[in-house]
């Protein structure tokens, strides 16, 4: 637990480190790494604020997503602004996740900006330092590759992915089932809305073992989604079994919705 902890601050001093934005030593949680207790150390980890310099990085990020995705809307027949799917995702990682790391959930906020706006890595690392830069690169599809092959490499690449990524990653897969079940585009067909419950279920397989409570969570959303289908179109519920994804004649996309 102390090791893990420490690790997660040690992190935090990198990334405001990089950025430059404070003296590292500034930090009201460096004394916190300093505990030799354990359990004083846990405590005081567990009512942790976050500073002004964080707050200010969140809003930041906010902001920056929702002026980068702000002429997209997902595909759902309400056709809400896209940037509701990334603060969406940096919600479950906070509320579900219990994920108190910043670049993580700033990344969670970003992780769409690059593969879907013409924002680039560089732009991540200008403004919010290497170490968000590095997270949402890991999340983020090569789009020089065919769909088929960005599909297949995030099954291969999720359990090799580093934990923050890996959370990301869940997350993200969490509001894409919801959507897909709840809110569809109203353009996919039965089959593909199944087909992409499949391969979410691939890459998340790859996930296992990085958040538990989000894990359930997924496990939770994708029993509603299936049952949704399910009720949706009874005669096809053969086609719920279906596993193979690379078999559909059209693939799903990443960012359904
Ligand atoms: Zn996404």
């Amino acid at each position: 637990m102390l090791e893990r902890l420490t690790n997660h601050y040690s992190r935090m001093i990198e990334f405001y480190g990089n950025l430059g934005q404070v003296d590292r030593h500034e930090f009201s949680w460096h004394a916190i790494i300093s505990s030799k207790s354990t359990e004083s150390f846990a405590l005081s980890v567990s009512s942790m604020t976050f500073n002004e310099e964080e707050v200010s990085l969140l809003l930041k990020a906010v902001q920056f997503s929702a002026e980068t995705h702000k002429t997209q809307r997902r595909k759902g027949a309400e056709g809400s602004p896209y940037v509701n799917h990334p603060i969406a995702v940096a919600e479950t990682l906070w509320r579900v996740g219990g994920v108190r790391d910043l670049p993580v959930i700033i990344a969670a906020i970003l992780h769409d900006t690059v593969e879907d706006t013409e924002t680039t890595f560089a732009d991540i690392e200008e403004h919010f330092g290497p170490i968000v830069r590095s997270l949402v690169q890991e999340v983020s599809d090569d789009k020089s590759l065919a769909k088929l092959e960005r599909k297949l490499l995030q099954i291969e690449h999720a359990p090799h992915l580093t934990k923050g990524a890996q959370q990301i990653k869940l997350a993200d897969k969490i509001s894409n089932i919801n959507d897909v079940a709840f809110v569809p585009p109203a353009h996919w067909p039965f089959e593909r809305r199944v087909d992409y419950l499949a391969w979410a279920e691939k890459v998340v397989s790859g996930l296992r073992g990085c958040n538990p409570r989000m894990e359930e969570l997924f496990d939770e959303t994708m029993t509603r989604a299936r049952m949704r289908l399910e009720a949706e179109s009874p005669e096809k519920e053969a086609a719920m079994q279906e596993i193979s994804v690379v078999d559909q004649g059209e693939l799903t996309c990443e960012h359904p919705i």
